[in-house]
């Protein structure tokens, strides 16, 4: 077995391009306002949440990426690092 120094690289890079974002979001249900704090996927994106106090199934908004985007207080990683990447040029 042998590691990819592809993979090293990528995962060197990856991880540079996740620090100082924010992982975590607070999500409020649409239906009964019941607020649960959630871990953000840096690598995937979530269209499902299922409210955990009255099991409302809440998809992303139109024009939203994931649900986080439309139900969280904080951006998902990807539109964080869109945002950073704007700011800097
Ligand atoms: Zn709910
Ligand atoms: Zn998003």
């Amino acid at each position: 077995m042998f590691i990819s120094i592809k993979n090293v690289l990528y995962d060197l890079f990856h991880r540079d391009s996740i620090k100082g974002l924010n992982l975590y979001s607070t999500i409020t249900c649409p239906n009964c306002g019941y607020q649960n704090k959630e871990h953000m996927p840096v690598n995937a994106c979530v269209l499902d949440y299922i409210c955990l106090n009255c099991k409302t199934v809440m998809h992303a908004k139109e024009g939203h990426c994931c649900i986080f985007c439309s139900y969280g207080d904080v951006d998902c990683p990807g539109v964080q690092i869109e945002k950073r990447n704007e700011n800097r040029f």
